[in-house]
């Protein structure tokens, strides 16, 4: 089987540094231990702390999650309608909201809020979403059992009666951090939800995270990156920073941890790599994005494609091959994967080095694994694709993604490499900035920051950010990213 690999240009680390348990049957998720051995290997140590972390977290998940005595307890009081006080096991449902990738990078940030409130993370998990991701923990599950009291979590918003803010906002709680934990309500939901480009106040503040921590059952909904928010605040920048020696391998590690794609999509990436991507002795990936709501012509997206590419030398140049030049290669294979919804930038770019040698003579395929026109997250082979091509960016030596599009921040933070991203000639953009710009770091950017007026204090938003590795985002004004 692994004579497809090469050891000496890929890693065969098939516990990502003791990342991943041992604890699992491999034929039931084939990707987990083989994915690493298509890329690179990672820039960023794992702390032996989060290694630590890792393994509590799977036992306490065992303890408290699905099937046990524990669990079925916890359901018990939630039907009553009662808060209990030190309950061993405490959850936190994830809910979706929006596309594939925003829900890949609120997954991760549950899951870190997780870790850190010691909660066990369970999804609603929705038809669309089934057979995508294997089980992350061993001996259990993480899908919310059919028979939970609870179905229809679409209800939930930042106005229900059982949202947090609005219980605050209505006084149906107090805001004093020593209320007793009987006194509240059984369940809690927090709309952690981007609302007009912003996440909500009460939300990121220690002395709120005080009081959800006293409830056992949350509901989560987000469609954002807020691991950035809780990196602002002062109650988790301890621990953080042990999980975390590089604040910026915070997606690359979780995200490879708990997102592994499940054998349906992971045949379809091994099946594309194993075709198209495994001799190549240089592989470039380019995403692009066009948002339905900021339409860019194709002619002017090109443009900016090209502008960035000559810029920043990302394709291999065309021209008569000048096979004496000391930067020529005329036995080089380049394979170029093209990621998009339509099929146009593809045939431009293949049709390229289709009519015209490269300088260096190398050879230049161009693939696209599908192109699917229009966006259909409700629908689950449509999701498969998705994933499996984020995937097979994330194993390309250059990744090039599109400005605002968490797909392209998925694969770019499961490769640990930063990528170059094209911004569009659009409204987000206005005057002639650069067509691209290199990222500064792996990280995905939160669009949407957290207002933060906690407890009168200054509002971080728009004022100077708190800790000095959290700033801007380059594709982002207002959004923010660690770096
Ligand atoms: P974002 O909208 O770019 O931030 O990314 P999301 O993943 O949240 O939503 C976009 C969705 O559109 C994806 O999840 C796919 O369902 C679909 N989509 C967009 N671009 C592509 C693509 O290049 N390939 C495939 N297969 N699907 C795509």
């Amino acid at each position: 089987e692994h004579r497809y690999l090469d050891p000496g240009k890929l890693t065969n680390d098939r516990f990502l540094s003791g990342l991943l348990s041992p604890n699992f049957s491999e034929q039931n998720c084939l990707g987990r231990y083989k994915s690493s051995m298509y890329r690179k290997p990672s820039p960023f140590p794992v702390s032996t702390y989060l290694i630590q972390r890792l393994r509590e977290y799977e036992d306490y998940h065992k303890r408290c999650g699905p099937n046990s005595e524990l669990y079925q307890r916890s359901v018990e009081q939630l039907k009553s309608g009662r808060n209990v006080e030190n309950s061993e096991c405490k959850y936190v449902i994830w809910t979706k909201s929006n596309g594939l990738g925003n829900r890949m990078l609120s997954i991760v940030s549950t899951f870190l809020y997780s870790l850190l409130t010691k909660r066990v993370i369970l999804l609603d998990l929705t038809e669309e979403m089934e057979n995508l991701f294997c089980e992350p923990f061993p001996y259990s599950t993480w899908v919310l059992p059919p028979d939970f009291p609870i179905r229809d979590f679409q209800r939930f918003y930042k106005d229900s009666p059982e949202s947090y803010t609005k219980m605050v906002e209505n006084k149906t709680i107090s805001d004093d951090v020593d209320i007793s934990p009987e006194s509240l309500p059984a369940l809690v939901y927090l709309h952690a939800e981007n609302v007009n480009m912003h996440l909500q106040n009460h939300i990121f503040c220690d002395d709120d995270q005080r009081i959800l921590q006293k409830l056992n059952w949350m509901i989560l909904r987000s469609d954002s990156y807020f691991t950035a928010a809780l990196f602002l605040m002062p109650m988790y920048e301890k621990e953080l920073s042990q999980l975390f020696p590089v604040k910026e391998s915070v997606f690359h590690h979780l995200g490879r941890y708990i997102l592994q794609p499940a054998n349906p999509v992971w045949q379809i990436i091994e099946r594309f790599y194993k075709t198209y991507l495994y001799n190549a002795d240089e592989k470039i990936g380019i995403q692009i994005r066009i948002f339905p709501q900021a339409p860019v012509p194709f002619e002017k997206m090109y443009q900016r494609i090209l502008e960035c590419s000559e810029k920043e030398k990302l394709f291999p140049e065309v021209g008569p091959p000048n096979i004496t030049n000391a930067t020529s290669n005329p036995t080089k294979h380049t394979a170029i994967i093209v990621v998009s919804l339509f099929s146009e930038y593809f045939e431009k770019i293949k049709s390229t080095y289709y009519e015209n040698s490269t300088l260096t003579g190398e050879m230049v395929a161009v693939y696209q694994p599908s192109h699917e026109v229009h966006q259909k997250t409700h629908a689950q082979f449509h999701n498969y694709k998705a994933l499996a091509e984020m995937y097979l960016l994330s194993y390309c030596d250059k990744i090039v993604t599109s400005a605002g599009s968490t797909f392209g921040y998925v694969s770019h933070g499961l490769a640990g490499s930063m990528p170059w991203i094209i911004r569009p000639p659009s409204w987000m953009y206005p005057g002639n900035g650069p067509a691209c710009i290199k990222s500064l770091s792996v990280e995905p950017c939160l669009h949407s920051p957290p207002i933060i007026e906690c407890k009168g204090k200054d509002n971080v938003n728009d004022a100077e950010i708190p800790v000095p590795y959290i700033k801007h985002c380059e594709d982002s004004d207002s959004g923010l990213k660690i770096f």
